[in-house]
């Protein structure tokens, strides 16, 4: 079983300037063909650029290479595009499912909370970060609710995959953000999303909270007394995906 960790988006902050960032996006070998955890930008995104995607080149820099695009990687590590039957989805964000149009024929797994979000009327700031035209090829749905499962310390709901792997509903970020857990051979690998930072210590809390919701002390605390768990983010710097290409 592998798991390859891609960086399917850079984002570099203007101020401070070290701040430069790769987006999380995990291949993920299972029973059922390969799952992709995210996508990042899609092919159509790097042509027609969405409003939010203009705004995040003004506030940052965005290389915009078409070449981090999950399909190109996914062809590079020697696999097909159809290779990938399922995506699942942390959140609906541009720079995480933009990428679903390049995988038409994938199942993709949401937990519905997220759907109706990216769905309804925007209510918070983050909401202008989904982009209608990420699903408008009408994909494959499968939508989870909570079950009163349990992974670790937290609430989840159990992925139909092996290894086994879970969602773990984390709002705040956006409604219905879910952090997804991996059974690894020596442990766990859990990517947090945008429900954490982890990384980076530089970020003062009041703007986590804001930007991330409530949930970092809790992801923080859950890391350090969890050796066997690999706590990974959404975004983290650009190094560190050189460094961790197979978790
Ligand atoms: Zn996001």
């Amino acid at each position: 079983m592998t798991i390859s960790i891609l960086n399917c988006f850079t984002c570099n902050a203007r101020i401070p300037s070290h701040w430069h960032t790769g987006m999380t996006c995990l291949l993920v070998e299972t029973d059922q063909g390969l799952v992709l955890v995210d996508t990042g930008l899609g092919m159509d995104d790097y042509i027609h650029h969405s409003g939010i995607l203009k705004v995040s080149r003004v506030i940052t820099h965005v290389p915009l290479d078409p070449q981090e695009a999950a399909i190109h990687q996914i062809v590079r590590l020697g696999y097909k595009p159809e290779d990938v039957r399922n995506i699942v989805l942390t959140h609906m964000h541009f720079d995480h499912c933009g990428g679903l149009p390049d995988f038409p024929r994938a199942k993709i797994h949401v937990y519905r909370r997220e759907y109706e979000a990216f769905l309804d009327r925007p209510r918070q700031f983050a909401d202008l970060a989904y982009v209608r035209r990420h699903i408008a090829h009408a994909p494959d749905w499968e939508f989870y609710d909570d079950t009163g499962g349990k992974w670790l310390d937290f609430e989840a709901i159990r992925l139909p995959f092996e290894p086994e792997m879970w969602l773990v509903p984390l709002a705040g970020h956006t409604r219905g953000l879910c952090g997804v857990a991996i059974k690894t051979s020596n442990g766990w690998l859990f990517n947090a999303s945008d429900a954490a930072a982890l990384f980076n210590q530089e970020a003062p809390d009041w703007l986590i909270k804001l930007a991330l919701g409530p949930h970092q002390p809790r992801i923080r605390q859950f890391a350090a007394t969890h050796p066997e768990v690999s706590v990974v983010t959404g975004h983290m710097w650009l190094d560190w995906f050189e460094k961790n290409k197979n978790a």
